[in-house]
């Protein structure tokens, strides 16, 4: 089996390990009879998809088929290999949309499952958790079927995971119909923390997606400005029907009753740019990020009123348009930092790691605040409260330290970090975060008593001694 340097997204830390990908199922027994990690696409940021050290990497991008659509339902059963974009183009024609997606739609379905990904709707549906009716999981003690209803223990402790109960190998997922493929949006500046946060709740029930992007280095009565994205799935308009059909007609449509209805939800696949090479990542320097910031913010205003209708991927998906933007960063690579703080002192901490931010010139690219609710599962990320996304380049023990720091504030606040983003955090720090991981370990250890499905995350958090 070949050795492979594997990273996560943030491209820290690199691990040389085997790597498989097998191409049917048939397979997985035979692969899990010996030490590994499940592996997807590789989108988590730090180390939660790299084995534990002398462990297999089971990638599953060839186990890539579905197995059943139902057009009435949106239910569909697939391998744990199909991306979300896959997805998407099988279902946006038939109307359907993924219930809740990350903010790249190069996730495979069992990585999405295994970190229990939220959106911009958790404050309306939660985590993908609510989504899933059903999975296969290839455990040390045998393949089983799991469901909320059936070995719940092992279905609660598989989502939101991190492929420490096995290998899922299929699921059940319930989609969400739509009627169009674009979205109705709204662009609403706020110039300072308190209209942001006044913002976020006066538009949260009328937005089903809902997104803040802000200026980590503004400072005094400007910090926490930013740009409030909201947005609903759109209804078909006349214009956007009669231009759909003008250019189905050109493609050779017919114009027959429906055709307005395909072009409304059409999936086209759009062209990307790519980043060529490892940037240098002094590039991504203090002044370089002040004058984006500024840009961005003067930017922002969005069409009348701050309205405007987009095409999803433009919403959903902004950083898809760039192929390999984590190259950006350097050969150090990056932290994507992600932490949560719950109510009622959410605006409280997330004010604090701001002034924290600010004052150590620990601006960050592209960071995004969000509302969330609470989750179910047993490792459970997200509770009703905000989190905060902070992309952060690697710049040696000065980052690591003040990250760790920026650990403390958070634990002080009673919040905690999202592990599929973290590559550093200190076992002491998750134990306070994450005072569930003791029951979600106890029931880990019954589906995987010898550790046999391992990551690097979990040796790094020493999550086997919980
Ligand atoms: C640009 C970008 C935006 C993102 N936005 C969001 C966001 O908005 N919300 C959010 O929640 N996340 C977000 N993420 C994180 C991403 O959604 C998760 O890390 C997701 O798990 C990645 O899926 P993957 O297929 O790449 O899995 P990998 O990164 O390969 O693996 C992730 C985890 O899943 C486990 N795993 C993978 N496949 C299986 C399997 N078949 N069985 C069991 N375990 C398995 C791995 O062991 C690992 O622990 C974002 C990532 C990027 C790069």
């Amino acid at each position: 089996m070949p050795t492979n340097a594997l990273s996560g997204w943030g491209r820290y830390p690199i691990v040389t390990a085997e790597e498989d990908a097998p191409e049917s199922l048939g397979r997985i027994p035979s692969l899990t009879g010996r030490a590994y990690l499940p592996r997807g696409q590789g989108r988590s940021y730090g180390d939660a998809g790299l084995p534990a050290a002398g462990h297999l990497a089971i990638n599953s991008y060839r186990l890539d088929r579905f197995l059943s659509f139902n057009p009435y339902s949106g239910v569909m059963d697939a391998e744990a290999g199909v991306t979300f974009q896959a997805i998407l183009r099988i279902a946006l024609p038939r109307g359907f949309f993924l219930p809740v997606t990350p903010g790249t739609m190069f996730v495979s379905l069992g990585g999405a499952i295994a970190s229990n990904v939220h959106g911009k709707n958790h404050h309306h549906s939660g985590s993908l958790e609510h989504f899933i009716l059903e999975l296969e999981v290839a455990t040390p003690m045998g393949t089983l079927i799991c469901s909320p209803a059936v070995h719940p223990d092992l279905f609660r402790a598989t989502v939101g995971g991190y492929g420490l109960t096995g290998f899922i190998t299929r699921a059940k997922l319930r989609l969400k119909p739509v009627e169009t493929a674009q979205v109705e949006c709204l662009r609403v500046r706020a110039p300072g923390l308190d209209s942001l946060f006044a913002l976020l709740s006066k538009h949260d029930a009328d937005y089903e997606y809902s997104v803040a992007w802000l200026d980590t280095l503004a400072r005094g009565r400007s910090m926490g400005r930013g740009v409030l994205m909201l947005g609903n799935h759109a209804l078909p308009s006349k214009a956007a029907g009669t231009a759909g059909s003008a250019g189905m007609a050109a493609q050779g449509g017919s114009g027959a009753p429906g055709t307005d209805k395909a072009a409304n939800l059409a999936y086209r696949d759009k062209r990307r740019l790519k980043v060529p090479f490892t940037l240098p990542g002094a590039l991504l320097n203090r002044p370089f990020l002040s004058a984006f910031n500024e840009v961005f913010y003067r930017l922002s205003r969005g069409g009348a009123g701050g309205k405007s209708r987009e095409g999803f991927e433009g919403f959903f998906y902004p950083l898809d348009r760039i192929g390999d933007w984590n190259l950006l960063y350097g050969r150090k690579g990056f932290f994507q930092y992600q932490c949560m703080i719950p109510d009622p002192r959410g605006e409280d901490g997330i004010a604090a790691a701001l002034d924290f931010l600010s004052g150590n010139g620990l601006g960050a690219f592209l960071s995004v605040l969000k509302r969330c609710g609470d989750d179910r599962v047993m490792l459970p990320f997200c509770k009703r409260g905000y989190t905060l996304a902070l992309d952060i380049p690697f710049r040696g023990q000065e980052t690591l330290r003040l990250l760790d720091r920026l650990d403390d504030l958070v634990i002080s606040f009673g919040g905690r970090v999202y592990l599929t983003k973290d590559a550093r955090l200190r076992p002491e720090a998750f134990r306070a975060m994450y005072p569930e991981s003791r029951a979600w370990m106890e029931t880990v250890r019954r589906y995987n008593p010898e550790a046999k499905s391992n990551s690097r995350l979990a040796e790094r958090l020493e999550l086997w001694k919980t």
